[in-house]
């Protein structure tokens, strides 16, 4: 069976495997036998978890160099990997710093690319869900060895247990790499609560929350409930809460067990990054908001009464 090459995302700190990589291997093992490339240091400490689902090599880049560059150093190691194993496939996450690799890989190979597939199937089709949702688009790579970037939360990682060796890739980079330069990391704040894109349960709150101080009762069920905050791009755009909790076609997609929305319409672009959430539990003032249509549970009210008293009674319950 061939190689698929899946670029592996994991915490920069920490180590842990993101779950989007648990994905990208579970598509990877439809199309041949799954290997992963790993940048940064705790290869060893991974391939454990690697192995679990199904890759059985993790070829660790971790030096210096590579790491005070950005993306450039990917690209040299994938292309250095496709050159030498002739994968069937080059899986990618759909992160930004993942969909600048994929495009430069493609052209450095002289390869076609797909991005944000949300499925890829055994011939090597890719499903891209487009124009909010609306429209469903099938394709396939017909030069070169086909790259995709995979959308996170749009497959189920599924385990398939296989023996996972380590090894060390050395490769030069490239001149291009040596022109931009990273001079500072900082680690964006978390709060303590689980990042929105690998969370089980989200709490959103869209324009009802009715300025940025209305998100603390949003923040606080999120709490209650051990989840993420996120946000409709009404909030976002408004200021009331950061970007980068948007959820939506042009945010981020979240797949989790719960996703609770307050204060938020429904519109096609906001439900495009949502719709494939477990249950689905709005609360909205007006009955007819379109939002109602996906929801497994649903309050009519204003969200400034129904959430505070949500919260309460979560938190009694878990004190
Ligand atoms: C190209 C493009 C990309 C886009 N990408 C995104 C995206 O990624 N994500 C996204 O979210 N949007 C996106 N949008 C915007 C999208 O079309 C909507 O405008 C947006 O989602 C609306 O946000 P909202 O539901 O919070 O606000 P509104 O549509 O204004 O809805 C507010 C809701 O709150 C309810 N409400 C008001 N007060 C209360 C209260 N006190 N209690 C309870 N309920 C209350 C109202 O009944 C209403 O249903 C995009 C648009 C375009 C054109």
């Amino acid at each position: 069976m061939a190689p698929v090459l899946v670029l592996a995302e994991h915490e920069r700190e920490t180590g842990s495997v993101k779950k989007t990589t648990l994905e990208l291997l579970t598509l990877a093992r439809r199309l041949g036998e799954p290997v992963c490339v790993w940048f940064g240091s705790g290869a060893g400490d991974a391939a454990a978890t690697l192995g679990e689902y199904g890759a059985t090599a993790v070829y660790a880049a971790d030096s210096d160099e590579m790491n005070d560059h950005p993306v450039v150093p990917i690209v040299d190691v994938l292309a250095d990997l496709v050159a030498s194993l002739a994968p069937a496939a080059v899986l990618v996450p759909s992160s930004a710093d993942g969909k600048e690799a994929a495009g430069r890989l493609a052209v450095r190979i002289g390869s076609g690319v797909i991005t944000d597939a949300v499925d890829i199937d055994e011939e090597g089709v890719a499903t891209q869900s487009v124009f909010g949702g609306s429209t469903i688009v099938h394709s396939t790579v017909l030069t070169g060895t086909p790259i995709y970037t995979v959308r996170p939360n749009s497959v189920a990682p599924e385990p398939a247990a296989a023996n996972c060796t380590v090894e060390q890739v050395s490769t030069a980079l490239s001149d291009s790499a040596k022109k931009a330069t990273v001079t500072e990391r900082t680690v964006a704040k978390q709060g303590g609560r689980p990042e929105l894109t690998e969370a089980a349960i989200v709490v959103s709150g869209g324009r009802g929350v009715g300025g940025p101080e209305g998100f603390a009762i949003i923040e606080r069920l999120a709490d209650s409930l051990g989840g993420a905050v996120g946000a409709s791009r009404a909030a976002t755009d408004a200021g009331w809460y950061p970007h980068q909790y948007q959820v939506g076609q042009t945010g981020k997609t979240v797949s989790p067990q719960l996703y609770v929305a307050n204060g938020i319409s429904g519109a096609i672009q906001h439900r495009a990054g949502m719709q494939t959430s477990k249950v689905v539990v709005v609360v909205n003032k007006d009955a007819e908001a379109p939002i109602f249509e996906l929801a497994d549970f649903g309050v009519v009210g204003d969200l400034h009464e129904v959430v505070p008293q949500l919260a309460e009674e979560i938190e009694s319950r878990s004190s």
